[in-house]
């Protein structure tokens, strides 16, 4: 990646590669750059302040030992313990990592959440490995990161191929090597070990929010309005049926072995009730099968890519047929794209604000498990409500201020937060 000097900036050229963490660079320069940031603050918020690297050792079944590579990517925590979810995954890597860890940063500030940013990862194909072999990994690993870990520094959370059981792992292992039992070391845990109400839908929940919010700003209503998901997990799944039931026609859905188109609407009952017996959307009767490619290029009203990163990318970003896009995935649109999303006049709602709902409510979990006391899900609901509107605003008023992109104002305001912290705290040494 080029070293940027942020005084002698100039119009960047072509990207060679489209991959998350050249996409994440792309636009914190650009930001870096319109903040006029000083090189040497620049310097530090491009740079993790922790890249750990662990070997986890396993023995199979059979006795067998394998060994595998686990990653923790502190990005920033200036702002507060660093924030971030686990994956499970064959192609997880350290530059993945932070991406991903930066991104967090960058997510937390836009939410005003007090934490920093992190992510973490085992290179591991969990299809392969028995629910007693991840119990190994995920306690080998965690056991690798305790110098690391802890409520006060650095506070995991599920991402992809992880789950509540994962996390209540984690929790326990934790808290074996305290003496004592800690439960905000670790959020999107099982409600009966200190979870939230609320936690599972938030992301989703977070999604139909902002969406409502960007179509009010473009007076679209919802009974009029078209929408297509790709993804149909935690995510996709959820923000689908919330914009169902705010009116909106869901009107293609999608998963890892394909999609459905119908234009007359899903019925995201049947849809739920389908993968709920059949755990993928293979064979749903409920629409015409279309590729995941063909999905993304739909005509309609509102995009949410909710599956995984670089779906759009400068290869179809001048096919997509939507008035907003919002991106319930991390990195689902490459840096090259924007300009080309721009350009046709379509709304991004970036991820750094779009699927913020996740951290949010994790936020929500860490403080009920430190004070002790629950929330009903109608008070975390409506705090999520409260932090993605003004979160929302805060952006709209930024891109606004500075005439650029949602994204773009998104990265300003939060690289604007994180630098003014890092002038009052100062360096320290
Ligand atoms: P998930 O595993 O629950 O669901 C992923 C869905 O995407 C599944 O339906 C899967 O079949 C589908 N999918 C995978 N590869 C695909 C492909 N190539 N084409 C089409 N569909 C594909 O995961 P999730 O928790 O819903 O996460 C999805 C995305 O949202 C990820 O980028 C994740 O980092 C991001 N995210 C998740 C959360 C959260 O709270 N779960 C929060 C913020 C961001």
């Amino acid at each position: 990646m080029e070293p940027a000097v942020i005084s002698d900036y100039k119009e960047p050229a072509p990207l060679a590669k489209e991959d998350p963490l050249t996409s994440m660079m792309r636009r914190f320069d650009v930001a870096a750059h319109l903040l006029n940031l000083e090189p040497g603050v620049y310097e530090y918020l491009k740079t993790p302040v922790k890249q750990i690297v662990v070997s986890v050792p396993i023995a199979m079944d059979n006795g067998e030992i394998k060994v595998f590579e686990g990653y923790r990517v502190i990005h920033n925590d200036i702002l507060g313990p660093s924030k971030g979810g686990i994956r499970y995954a064959p192609d997880v890597t350290l530059d993945e990592m932070k991406a991903l860890a930066a991104w967090m940063t960058w997510k937390c500030a836009v939410m005003n959440i007090p934490f920093g940013g992190a992510k973490g990862g085992v290179r591991c194909d969990p299809s392969k490995l028995t629910p007693l072999q991840l119990e190994k990994i995920t306690r080998r690993y965690t056991a690798n990161l305790l110098e690391i870990l802890g409520p006060e520094r650095d506070v995991p959370a599920p991402d992809m191929n992880t789950n509540e059981q994962i996390m209540a792992w984690i929790m326990d292992t934790y808290s074996m090597h305290m003496k004592r039992t800690e439960t905000a070391v670790v959020t999107g845990k099982p409600l009966i070990l200190g979870g939230s109400l609320g936690r599972k839908e938030a992301t989703g929940r977070g999604c139909m929010i902002v969406t409502l919010a960007a179509m009010e700003r473009l007076g679209m209503k919802p009974k009029d309005t078209t929408v297509v998901v790709q993804g149909f997990g935690n995510v996709g799944a959820v923000a689908a049926r919330l914009l169902w039931e705010q009116g909106c026609k869901v009107i293609g859905i999608s998963d890892i072995s394909g999609g459905y188109h119908n234009k007359k609407g899903i019925d995201l009952d049947k849809a739920a009730e389908w993968t709920a017996r059949n755990r993928t959307l293979a064979g749903f009767p409920g629409g015409e099968p279309v590729t995941n490619e063909q999905l993304l290029e739909l005509a309609c009203d509102v995009l949410v890519p909710a599956a995984k990163e670089d779906q759009i990318t400068r290869t179809n970003a001048g096919k997509i047929n939507a008035k907003i896009i919002c991106e319930g995935a991390n990195g689902p649109t490459s840096a090259m794209a924007d300009p080309i999303l721009q350009e046709r006049g379509i709304l991004v709602i970036p991820d750094i604000l779009a699927n913020a709902g996740g951290v949010t409510v994790s936020y929500f979990e860490w403080v009920q498990d430190r004070v002790g006391y629950f929330w009903s899900l109608e008070r975390v609901n409506r705090r999520l409500e409260k932090m993605m509107k003004s979160a929302f605003t805060a952006v709209y008023e930024t891109a606004n201020r500075y005439d650029v992109s949602l994204r773009i104002g998104a990265y300003i305001l939060a690289i604007d937060k994180v630098a003014a912290t890092l002038k009052l705290r100062g360096i320290y040494g």
